[in-house]
């Protein structure tokens, strides 16, 4: 019986190798759009051997990192009573990070997915001193987490601590608003990772070291490159924002006049250029227009017009947003752009085609000091010939302001809803040369 068990233990050690194996190529291969799928498919290989080599934490990277932080959380407080008083000052440490960052990241995650869901009021919610209180209260839990580790047996000490934790998160998230969030995110999704790798260590766990350490360090990176795209740096997002997010936020919105076209109107524009810009956003992805995009660039490309898509780092709501859905409706690689490789190509494209995007063509990030995404780096669309818009009305973007680019002399707004109105321009498009 003590063979099989030890031969056991041998294969579960041999499956967590490859599993380990499998995320770290998983990672490598997902870095370019041509080994994406790859990538992909060796995660998922790395997740089902990991599932089945540790029934006990699966939910840790099957749900969201929210989930997984509570999983995390629970387990962690688990041992602490199952150990306290005998729990050795390392020991004791791991666990304590594992709960604070599990614990701030349960709330900071839900806030934050509850904000992006519109359950919880997107705006910041911001108070006097709220970086004071906020950084108190990190203090406090750091300073019941050292006394814990030279007296383990303080349990009353213990819910204080992870109460401070969840509080945090909360507090950590709500004063965070408009163009920041996707950097908090990415962030929490680091914190799940390295209270993850504590896990790990208490339950002497090598496959959820590795796992946590690399979804640690990864969502770490993506957080320093979307920091990097909106021009900000860590304590900016975290400390330094949250007053000029919500200052800006109450900017009034213009009411000047703007030009429109119809959907016949577009077409023949769009047909009379030789380049074209295509500048998808978040509207595209609530109207699912992604595949009559597609019928667009066909129908454009059929015609010898030179078509490309502008992809902006964080358009959208997620990292990737567009890129994936303009691979589903199968749009070929490289006609995708990235903003720092289209932005100087502005000025020789006739016409640029904003579909659903709002913030990230914002002209304001570049010259108004006072607004919110001031110093993001933004897609240089102004710079063209044609600015065609296609979004429902004059209402403001994520980030909730206004867009000075509808009021430029070469703008022209396309009312409707995305999918609508591209299938319409495609219509006229078949209809009057096809
Ligand atoms: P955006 O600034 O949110 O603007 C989207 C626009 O789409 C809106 O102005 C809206 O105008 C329009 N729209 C909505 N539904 C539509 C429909 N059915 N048909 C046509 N238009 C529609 O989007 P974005 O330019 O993509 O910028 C992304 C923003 O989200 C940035 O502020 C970014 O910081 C933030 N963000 C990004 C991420 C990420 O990781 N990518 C994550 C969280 C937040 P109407 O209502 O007038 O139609």
């Amino acid at each position: 019986m003590s063979d099989f068990a030890g031969y056991q233990q041998h294969i579960i050690e041999l499956i967590y190798l490859v599993a380990s194996a499998l995320f770290i190529l998983a990672l490598k291969w997902m870095n370019t759009p041509a080994t994406a799928r790859r990538g992909i498919l060796a995660g998922e290989i790395g997740m089902v051997l990991a599932i089945g080599g540790t029934p006990a934490v699966p939910q840790r990277t099957a749900l969201s990192h929210a989930f997984g932080a509570f999983c995390v959380t629970l387990v962690g407080t688990a041992e602490f009573y199952l150990r306290t008083p005998n729990v050795q000052p390392f020991m004791m440490s791991v666990l304590c990070c594992e709960v604070i960052l599990g614990g701030l990241t349960v709330t900071g995650s839900l806030m934050a997915a509850g904000k992006l869901q519109e359950v919880l009021p997107q705006r910041p919610i911001t108070f006097k001193g709220q970086n004071i209180v906020n950084l108190s209260m990190l203090v406090i839990a750091i300073v019941i987490a050292v006394y814990l580790v030279h007296n383990p047996g303080a349990t009353h000490l213990y819910p204080v601590m992870v109460g401070i934790a969840l509080v945090f998160g909360i507090m950590l998230v709500i004063p965070i608003g408009g163009a920041d969030m996707p950097t908090v995110i990415s962030l929490l999704n680091s914190y799940a990772g390295l209270s993850a790798a504590a896990m790990g260590f208490v339950l002497n766990n090598k496959l959820l070291i590795i796992a946590g350490a690399l979804d640690g360090s990864s969502g770490f990176i993506l957080s320093v490159i979307m920091s990097k795209a909106m021009n900000r740096s860590f304590t900016n997002v975290l400390f330094g924002a949250f007053g000029q997010v919500a200052a800006a936020a109450a900017g009034a919105q213009e009411t000047r006049p703007v030009k429109s076209a119809s959907p016949d109107e577009a077409a023949g524009i769009l047909a009379a250029a030789s380049k074209v810009v295509i500048v998808p956003g978040y509207g595209m992805a609530v109207a699912q227009a992604q595949h009559k995009v597609r019928e667009l660039y066909d129908s454009l490309t059929k015609r010898g017009i030179d078509v490309r898509f502008a992809i902006h780092p964080v358009a959208g709501r997620m990292p990737g947003h567009m890129n994936v859905l303009l691979a589903e409706a199968d749009v070929p690689y490289d006609r995708l752009m990235e903003m720092d490789d289209i932005n100087g190509d502005f000025p020789q494209t006739d016409v640029s085609l904003i579909i659903g995007a709002n913030d990230v063509t914002n002209p304001a990030a570049k010259t108004d000091q006072s607004s919110p995404i001031y110093g993001m780096p933004v897609l240089d669309v102004e710079r063209s010939h044609t600015v065609m818009v296609i979004k429902r009305s004059m209402n403001p973007g994520f980030a909730g302001i206004d867009n000075p680019l509808y009021y430029m002399d070469q703008t022209l707004m396309l009312f409707g809803d995305a999918k609508v109105f591209v299938s319409n321009i495609v219509k006229e498009l078949s209809g009057g040369h096809g």
